[in-house]
């Protein structure tokens, strides 16, 4: 049976070790990052994330803003506010919360984020730093999936990786990071051949499809790394639960490894969040970025 691999647990350090390095930032540079979250409509999922992101922003004792825009917010409006909180020196951190009303172009607002405080790291900026190799700030997710496979697994370097999934939130960034560890990496997307066969060659498979338990214990190499980015809401025994992207029943006979959903990658999201903005205000002011 698998080793379940614990992120709670892991993104609870994490996020022990920036309330130290915040403490720190305080006594010895008088500064506190700051951190703005913008919500545009009512999204339900998007309320619950914005308002965990600055529940746990204030926890690790940074300064924390909210901006909460109706629904019909125009884009003009919105790319103001995002000018107004880029010219702000007291916050480091913007965030834009994804899906943007059907009215707001979401690559036009996130290329508006000023590089240095876009701490979801999706500027087109930040993306191309990342896949030619250079220092940037690196979206959440993908990061905190590359930390538990090192958690668990060591070096990965020589490793053969399979990502499932091609988004520019998810499984782009998250092959560059791979590939920066030296693994061998394939990217497996909705038009791949013989899925079941590519993600059998895996050492370390990173799932991000959004299709609840697609993959099955028997595309798995004996021993395999399975980290599974997947969250999907889905109805069983007249029960809501949420799921992954991975069969868990089946895969943790076979993986040597695996996170569970919920508990495994999800909160690794924010703690990864609240890195890169500490990581994003050291770096606006010249100071050297603290070990967290
Ligand atoms: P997306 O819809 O943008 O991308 C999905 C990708 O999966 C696409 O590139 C597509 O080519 C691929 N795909 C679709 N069907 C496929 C199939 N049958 N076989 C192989 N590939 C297929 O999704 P995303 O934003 O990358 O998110 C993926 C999943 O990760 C979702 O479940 C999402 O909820 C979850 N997610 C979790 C977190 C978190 O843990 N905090 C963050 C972001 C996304």
């Amino acid at each position: 049976m698998a080793k379940i691999i614990d992120g709670k647990a892991y993104a609870e350090g994490l996020r022990a070790r920036i309330g130290k390095a915040v403490k720190t930032l305080q006594a010895e540079h008088g500064l506190t990052p700051g951190l703005a979250v913008v919500l545009v409509g009512e999204d339900p999922a998007s309320k619950v994330y914005v308002a965990n992101k600055a529940k746990q922003t204030v926890e690790v004792g940074m300064n924390s803003w909210e901006y909460k825009l109706p629904a019909t917010t125009s884009e003009s409006e919105l790319l103001a506010l995002v000018e107004k909180l880029n010219k702000d020196p007291a916050v480091h951190g913007i965030l834009v919360q994804l899906p943007l009303p059907k009215q707001i172009e979401s690559a036009k607002v996130l290329n508006t984020i000023d590089p240095a405080k876009d701490v979801d790291g999706f500027h087109v900026v930040n993306a191309g730093r990342l896949s030619t190799g250079q220092d940037s700030l690196v979206p959440c997710t993908p990061v905190g999936s590359v930390m538990l496979a090192k958690d668990v697994l060591g070096k990965l370097d020589g490793l053969e990786a399979v990502v499932i999934g091609r988004s520019n939130i998810v499984g782009k960034p998250v092959a560059q990071l791979l590939l920066q560890e030296n693994c061998t990496v394939t990217i497996a997307h909705s038009r791949t051949r013989d899925l079941p066969g590519v993600v059998r060659r895996a050492d370390l498979v990173i799932a991000a499809v959004g299709r609840p338990e697609m993959v099955k214990g028997d595309w798995l190499k004996p021993g395999a790394c399975v980290i599974d980015v997947g969250i999907n809401r889905i109805e069983r025994d007249g029960k809501g639960k949420l799921v992954g992207d991975c069969d868990f029943a089946s895969c943790e006979k076979v993986a040597g490894s695996i996170t569970p959903v919920p508990g495994g990658v999800g909160p690794m999201t924010i703690a990864c969040l609240l890195h890169n903005t500490v990581r994003a205000a050291c770096q606006q002011k010249g100071i050297p970025v603290p070990q967290m």
